[in-house]
């Protein structure tokens, strides 16, 4: 592969979306759940990924869900004529009517957002559709099983088209309890004989409870092709791909003596005469800065048969790069190609050796970074 010269940027850092990758996903998704419609959800600038990458390669899906009415906007700018939702309704009473003009569906999920909707009149000529959002046991968002069905009522009384919504704790617990079963059946239960389509799966859901998806399911991190559990071994047989790809280049090299240490605390010790790699990645890219010794990075051809390897970190990553371990890439020399994260390096491994979830490290890949969309 090798990294395309930039020479509007100074530094060879790059982040790439692969926009084929998000349609092989989208697609695999379809398989998943022939009998539903997808929101695609895109919510934190698409998880990171950009929205303009995510119309490009997600233009299938039925529908985009996010949070910013901004980003409602930005769709319509750019020609997206399919269904909106905005996962957590209404912020503020004032949005109402350019959420009505932009044609959003909204989630309602508390008293003082059913009051504002019931106290609008629409004169749009379309009709606006409206997911109720039952709390069946994660206790975030919602209208409580005893409050919902009144909840429903007086919506569909003002008009509204109406559909049921739930949203998972612990769809994530592939083969432990307690998982989805409660909340299924507290939703079940809560919206008898209500005729409305519903919408309950995240991407978990999707992946491990096929039994509770309902019409419009509402998978987000699969879609990028990151892991919902946090451990790639969980997806790696699910065949999906991996959307981001973080990479950069080693910019000097170091040849230490047994004993010599490595950046800020000295945290690695030589423990022999070594070469380490300085790669131009640190913490204000979005890298997490809590990676440990031995979290993986690829260096491209760095292998002693000129081959792929990778190398594991060695030292404090910082603000704006870190240190990796060249025993294993006698090859390695400044300029060589890395992979942070990718096709190469699940960022769900480099997130389990920060102590966090892919989710994160996606979705705060730094504003910095140059993004080429592919
Ligand atoms: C973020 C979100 C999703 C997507 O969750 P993933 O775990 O990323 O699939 C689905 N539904 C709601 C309400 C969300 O907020």
């Amino acid at each position: 592969m090798g990294l395309t010269a930039n020479h509007l940027v100074n530094r060879p850092i790059l982040a790439s979306i692969d926009t084929e990758a998000f349609r092989h996903n989208l697609n695999r998704i379809r398989e998943l759940a022939p009998e539903s419609k997808i929101w695609a959800v895109i919510k934190a600038k698409a998880y990171g990924h950009g929205l303009e990458a995510a119309l490009k390669g997600l233009e299938s899906a039925d529908g985009f869900a996010l949070l910013d009415i901004a980003d409602a906007q930005w769709f319509r700018d750019h020609k997206w004529s399919g269904r909106i939702l905005l996962l957590e309704g209404l912020f503020h009473q004032e949005e109402l009517e350019t959420a009505v003009q932009l044609r959003c569906d909204m989630v309602v999920h508390n008293e003082k957002q059913l009051e504002w909707l019931e106290s609008y009149s629409n004169h749009s000529g379309h009709p606006i559709n409206l997911f109720l959002k039952l709390n069946s046991g994660m206790n975030r968002l919602g209208f409580k099983p005893e409050q919902y069905r009144d909840a429903y009522h007086r919506l569909h009384a003002a008009g509204y088209h109406m559909h049921h919504m739930t949203h998972f704790a612990n769809a994530d617990q592939v083969d432990r309890s307690p998982s989805v079963g409660a909340q299924v059946e507290c939703f079940e239960s809560t919206i008898a004989g209500l005729e409305a389509p519903t919408s309950l799966a995240n991407s978990a859901a999707i992946l491990w409870h096929r039994n509770a998806l309902g019409d419009w399911i509402r998978p987000g991190i699969m879609l990028y092709g990151v892991s919902p559990t946090g451990t790639y071994a969980d997806i790696a047989r699910s065949e999906l791909l991996p959307v981001m790809q973080l990479r950069s280049e080693i910019i000097e090299i170091q040849e230490l003596k047994k004993g010599d240490h490595v950046g800020y605390g000295g945290r690695f010790e030589a423990p022999e005469d070594m070469r380490i790699g300085v790669i131009a990645c640190g913490y204000a890219d979005g890298y997490p800065r809590h990676a440990v010794d031995g979290t993986p990075v690829w260096v491209q051809g760095a292998g002693p048969d000129y081959d792929d390897v990778v190398c594991p970190i060695a030292g404090q990553v910082s603000m704006d790069m870190l240190t990796i371990d060249l025993r294993e890439a006698p090859n390695a020399k400044v300029g060589s190609a890395v992979e942070l994260w990718g096709g190469e390096i699940p960022v769900d491994d480099v997130a389990q050796m920060s102590g966090t979830i892919g989710y994160e490290l996606i979705c705060a890949l730094a504003p910095r970074v140059p993004v080429s969309i592919k």
